[in-house]
Parts: structure tokens; C-alpha cells; sequence
């Protein structure tokens, strides 16, 4: 399903020449050969990352960047023969291969040199020479290269190395005093007894072991998985100081003093609360808290979630004292604990007595964002036609009709409607949401207390027509145009609270954290609710993000896997949540809004790694499928903080029996 071509493109485009690499021929060959033929099987969907990656014997495949780097630095000739030290995963020399006439490989770990041989065999490379061993030496009996490439760092350039170079020959190695720090170093044989040294970049390779490098002690133990370039500065450099210093601490979840620490963006006509994960009781209920005082206190009145739009609505009739118009449970498509469950249920009923008695105006709603219910969405629009527009009904049934083989299973219609070449109902789908909005008068005269749930059902089987269709050309699209679906919405409905209708949402901080501040922005090139929130209502608009070091989730292995509770990995050395955990409080808020705390600002500002838990969890992978790097000041107005978190509690397990079923009315 992944489209690595796409992928491969845009890595060219915004790691490597977006990041000064202009070698026309280095930017070629690493857009034509296949990266995740180099990586195992479950590393496939990040193979075109912006990082190293482990492989098997508690080694990386090097960031592409610092491939790429490498090789420019080498100044590869067609008829150039070359030296690799530290083959790995073989990647490096099959781009090597592309670039000159042979390489010759060396690999100290005999089970890396299997797997990269059957790689190149399988690609068709045949001037690529790979032998198991020390390579720290170089490989006399080849020499002269004309460029040497070390892989793996060591203490210094070794004289035997050098030697092995043809005049003018180019070694380029990185080179540093530890293990795991170095500096590229490139060395140019301009006469027989002549070297020219250079210093380029800063770096972070796995050591060179060998009899030129570091001794096996010295090296041991290689630590798994870590990243061999990665860009965060490991120690915190005095910053869990002065995040203890600025960060406020916050009372109880249950005492009223929670909401009032966040009245200071009470002023703003949207306020997005984040989460970390989709499975953490103490997210749900501290927004809840902050969502009870912005109502409460000043005057909110539209509650806008990551959820789907026609089973909030449902939770809408709830709140408001209407009776239930639809028989079915509602929250049933995985992942089902996130809206059906116990904080979530708290939340509902608390709204729900905060309405009773307010005239409608005055009462606050609750509406879903997303766009992942086309089917009862359709539905939801046939049924208002019925009752308003018996003929339009029909007329959209007919044109709904060309989704409907898909409607369970919508992710078919994107492969086929991209197998047929064209958007097969995008017209129909289109025309259906047209003519609803054309007749918005006639209709509200039938039925207007239900026409704005309608308009917004047949808009969102409209985007999601063209979502399921985006699914097929790469994630960004698909991403963008499920962001900006949740965002159109958003507006809609402001728009129909009147210029004073304030909001506030809950989604993830992928959500809500603004995306040009993150690597999903600047190199995947994806947008996000926060980002266009940011774009329309400026500082009316506040985003809030929250975090946690460690402790339970609740989350699946897998897309429509069981749920289960699972521990969270205490964070990353090298990541923002570290640095919020080593300032040593419990839970708090950081006010990250402009002017506060600038100096802290400024020092968080440099990129580091931030997590995200989604409603799948991989521990096992977490750095690649979890990390991503972002400026978190520069993404949020502020960060709420909980040290140790737990997973939320679902409604039961069972949604189709017992009182769950039809929650939240039968309860
Ligand atoms: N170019 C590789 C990077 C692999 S990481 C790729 O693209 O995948 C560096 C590799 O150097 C590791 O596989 C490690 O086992 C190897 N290595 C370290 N010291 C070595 C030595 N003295 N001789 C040969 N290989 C060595």
C-alpha cells in the first residue's frame, strides 16, 4: 500500500536538497534505489525517515542525510573505485555502486554481510565487493581508492588508511575523542606524501571496532537502537531547572482551582486542548475540568472532538435533554474506548446537568470533527430527505448509490476508484451536498431544527469521498484533507453560533500542536487543525498541549486489534517529555505563550524528540513509530504536564450488551 517512489521523491526533495545537498548524481541514485529493500520487514514504513534506523545486530542504516553528505563529500567519479568501511545493511554501497565503477565492502558482523549480499543479489549489483572482517585497516590488496567511506567513527584518521588513497584520492570518515560523537573528517592525498584535511560536520556514528579503531571493551555494550545521527542535544544542559522554575503546579483533577489555571486563554475564540495519547485517563479528565470552566465561567459554548460526527450528535440530543433519535450504540468502530468510556461518560453528564433548564442558546453542544462514518452519514442524510424532500431522497439515493458497495469498507473505494483512474462518485457525492445547501430555506421550513446535522453529513461523506480516494497517493494527502474537513467543520459551526460562539476541541497534539513546527510539517509537508486554527484566528486562538513521562495506556497492537492496557515506556533520554520529567514535578502547566517565559522559550525552541501515542502502541519500535521531532514551544500557547498517567476506563468491553449498548441514553 505504501508508496515508496512518493516517498523516495519527496526525501530527495526535502531532507537532501532541501538541506544543501546539490551532487545532481548523489540526488539521482538515492531517488532510484529502494531503501526499504535494506531495511527488515516491520521497519518498511520507515524506511524514507529522517533518521537512522536499527538493523539487525544492534546496528543503523544511516540516516539518508548523512549518506547523502557523506557522498557529496567524496566526490564520486564514474570510474572511481571505492572503499566502504562498515557496509551494515549494504544501502550505502548500493548508492556507491550507482556512483562509481566498484566498490569494495567490508562488514565486521558475518550475519549484516549475509543479509546485504542477498540484497545485492537480488537488485542485481555485480560490482560490489563485500568481505566479512576488520575493515579498520582498509583492504590493501585493492588499493589504491579513489575514495574511501567509514561508516563507523573512530578515534582518528589511521596512517594505513590514508595510504590506501590514489593522488588525489578523497577519505571521508567521521572521527571524535568518544564513542559516540564525532566530527566527518575529510582527507584529500593531493601529492604522494601530501594530505589535506578538512572538518565538516558534526555528527553521531556507531563506533569503528577494529584494530584501528576502538578495542571491542572499549565499544561494548554496543546499546541497541540508538540513533547514530540524532540531532537533540542528550543532556538536558541545566533546562530541567528552569521548567521546574516556570512550570506551575496544578491542584487535583476534581478541585475547581484546575480550571481556573488555565483562564488566561479564556479570551481566545477557539481553545484546543491536546493529548498525547488516545488512551489516558488523566488527558480526558483535566480536559474535561478545563472544559467545564471555559462553559461554566466564559461563555463556551460549542464542545468540538476528534470523533465522528453523526455518534457526537448522538451525545448532542444527550446533553441537551432530547430524546434519542437513533436505536444503534453509537462509538462502535475500533478504537471504541476512545469516547466510550468512564471519563468520558462523567463529562456527558456533567453537560448534561449544566444544560437542563438553559434555554437553548445558552446550552453547550457536542459535536465530532472527523470524517470516518461514511456510511452512517449517508444514511443520515437519506433519512432527513425522507422526512423533508421524499423526491430529493430519491435522487440522492441514486447518486449515493455509486459509494454505497464500499460504504462498510470505504478504504476499497480509494484502490479502486485509483485502478479505474478517476473519481468515480465525486460528482455524485458533490452534487448531493450542492443541492441540500441550495435548498437550506425550503428545507429549514420543513425541519430546520435537524438541517444543520444534515449539511454537515452530506459534507462529510463529500470530504470523505475524496479522503478514501487521497489514501492511495500517500499519507500526506489524506492527512491534509482529514485536518482540514475537522477544521472546515469547526468553522461551521462557529459560524452558526454567531460572531460571539466560542469553542473549545479536544484532539491529539498531532492534531493540535501546529504542524510547521514539526517534522510532519517540514518534511512530510502535512498540516493540522492547530496550524490552520493558528492561520484564521491568530492569537484567538490557544493550543494546548499535553504530556506525560510514563505509566499505563490503553491502546491496541494493531488497527482493529483488542484494546489492552499496556505500559508506557518511561520516556526517551533525548526527548522534550525527559526534560519536563527531571524538573521533577507531578503534574503542571507551562505557559509557553509569547513574552512569559522567553528565555525558556528560546532554549526549549531547538528540536528535540516528542512523543506520540496514538491508538496503537509499539514499544518496540517506539522511537520510529512513536518520536517525531518538534519545537514544542513554538507548537503549543502552552503544555500541561502529568508525570505518571494511567489508561482510561472503558464503558465495557462488550459495547453490544448490558447498559453500554445504548449508552449514553440507557444509562
Ligand atoms: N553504511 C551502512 C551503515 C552501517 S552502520 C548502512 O548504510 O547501512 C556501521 C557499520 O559498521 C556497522 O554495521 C558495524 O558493524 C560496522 N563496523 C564497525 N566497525 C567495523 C570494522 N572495523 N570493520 C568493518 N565494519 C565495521
Amino acid at each position: 500500500m505504501a508508496d515508496f517512489a512518493r516517498q523516495r521523491q519527496r526525501m530527495v526533495e526535502r531532507q537532501l536538497a532541501g538541506r544543501g545537498i546539490t551532487d545532481a548524481r548523489v540526488l539521482e541514485a538515492m531517488g532510484t534505489i529502494p531503501r526499504e529493500a535494506f531495511v527488515a520487514g516491520t521497519m518498511h514504513e520507515f524506511a524514507y525517515e529522517d533518521s537512522p534506523l536499527p538493523i539487525e545486530a544492534g546496528q543503523t542504516i544511516s540516516q539518508p542525510f548523512i549518506v547523502a553528505r557523506m557522498l557529496q563529500a567524496a566526490e564520486l567519479d564514474e570510474s572511481d573505485s571505492v572503499l566502504e568501511i562498515g557496509a551494515g545493511s549494504g544501502y550505502a554501497a548500493a548508492v556507491m555502486a550507482a556512483l562509481a565503477a566498484c566498490v569494495h565492502a567490508v562488514e565486521r558482523h558475518p550475519e549484516l554481510a549475509d543479509l546485504a549480499r542477498q540484497r545485492f543479489e537480488a537488485l542485481g549489483y555485480r560490482n560490489i565487493q563485500l568481505r566479512v572482517g576488520d575493515g579498520s585497516g582498509g583492504w590493501p590488496e585493492a588499493a589504491p581508492f579513489d575514495a574511501i567511506l567509514a561508516a563507523a567513527g573512530g578515534p582518528a584518521v589511521p596512517d594505513v588508511l590514508r595510504r590506501q588513497l590514489a593522488i588525489g584520492g578523497r577519505l571521508v570518515m567521521p572521527v571524535g575523542e568518544t564513542l559516540h560523537r564525532q566530527r566527518l573528517v575529510k582527507v584529500t592525498r593531493v601529492e604522494e606524501d601530501r594530505f589535506e584535511h578538512e572538518e565538516l560536520d558534526e555528527v553521531r556514528f556507531v563506533p569503528l571496532v577494529g584494530s584501528y579503531g576502538w578495542s571491542e571493551q572499549d565499544a561494548a555494550p554496543v546499546p541497541a537502537m540508538e540513533p547514530v545521527a540524532a540531532r537533540a542535544p542528550v543532556d538536558g544542559g541545566g533546562l530541567p531547572d528552569l521548567i521546574r522554575a516556570a512550570m506551575e503546579p496544578l491542584p487535583e483533577l476534581d478541585d475547581p482551582a484546575f480550571g481556573r489555571l488555565f483562564d488566561r486563554y479564556a479570551d481566545a475564540r477557539v481553545v484546543l486542548l491536546g493529548e498525547a495519547s488516545h488512551g489516558t485517563s488523566e488527558f480526558y479528565r483535566a480536559r474535561a475540568a478545563i472544559t467545564r470552566r471555559l462553559i461554566e465561567a466564559h461563555g463556551f459554548t460549542i464542545v468540538a472532538v476528534e470523533a465522528d460526527w453523526p455518534d457526537a450528535a448522538a451525545l448532542d440530543r444527550y446533553v441537551r435533554g432530547r430524546p434519542a433519535t437513533r436505536d444503534e450504540p453509537i462509538f462502535q468502530r475500533f478504537p471504541t474506548w476512545m469516547w466510550r468510556n468512564r471519563e468520558v461518560a462523567r463529562f456527558i453528564d456533567w453537560l448534561r446537568r449544566h444544560n437542563a433548564g438553559r434555554p437553548a442558546e445558552a446550552q453547550a453542544g457536542f459535536y465530532g470533527l472527523d470524517l470516518y462514518s461514511l456510511d452512517s452519514s449517508i444514511r443520515a442524510v437519506l433519512d432527513y430527505l425522507d422526512k423533508v424532500d421524499p423526491r430529493a431522497a430519491q435522487v440522492a439515493r441514486h447518486r449515493y448509490g455509486c459509494l454505497m458497495p464500499w460504504s462498510k469498507e470505504p478504504a476499497q473505494y480509494g484502490r479502486m476508484a485509483l485502478s479505474a483512474g478517476y473519481a468515480l462518485c465525486e460528482k455524485a457525492v458533490v452534487q448531493t451536498l450542492r443541492e441540500l445547501l441550495a435548498r437550506r430555506m425550503e428545507y429549514a421550513q420543513a425541519d430546520g431544527e435537524h438541517f444543520l446535522d444534515a449539511a454537515q453529513n452530506a459534507r462529510l461523506v463529500s470530504n470523505a469521498e475524496a479522503y478514501y480516494r487521497a489514501m492511495y497517493y500517500g499519507s500526506a494527502e489524506s492527512w491534509n484533507l482529514r485536518d482540514s474537513h475537522m477544521f472546515e467543520t469547526l468553522e461551521h459551526l462557529l459560524a452558526a453560533g454567531g460572531p460571539q460562539s466560542k469553542a473549545v476541541v479536544w484532539a491529539h497534539n498531532s492534531h493540535i500542536g501546529d504542524a510547521r513546527h514539526t517534522e510532519m510539517g517540514q518534511v512530510r509537508e502535512e498540516l493540522n487543525l492547530g496550524q490552520l486554527c493558528r492561520q484564521r484566528f491568530g492569537s484567538a486562538a490557544a493550543l494546548i498541549g499535553f504530556g506525560t513521562h510514563t505509566g499505563t495506556v490503553a491502546a491496541a497492537d494493531d488497527w482493529d486489534e483488542p484494546m489492552k492496557e499496556m505500559d508506557v515506556v518511561p520516556s526517551r533520554q533525548d526527548s522534550y517529555e525527559r526534560l519536563f520529567h527531571e524538573a521533577g514535578q507531578p503534574r503542571g502547566l507551562l505557559d509557553l505563550r509569547e513574552g512569559v517565559h522567553p528565555d525558556l522559550c528560546r532554549r526549549l525552541a531547538e528540536g528535540r524528540l516528542e512523543r506520540f501515542i496514538g491508538v496503537i502502541y509499539r514499544p518496540d519500535t517506539e522511537r520510529w513509530s512513536h518520536y517525531v521531532e518538534c519545537s514544542l514551544p513554538r507548537q503549543f500557547d502552552g503544555y500541561t504536564w502529568f508525570d505518571e498517567t494511567r489508561a482510561v476506563e472503558p464503558l465495557g468491553e462488550e459495547p453490544r450488551t448490558g447498559t453500554a449498548d445504548t449508552w449514553p441514553f440507557g444509562l
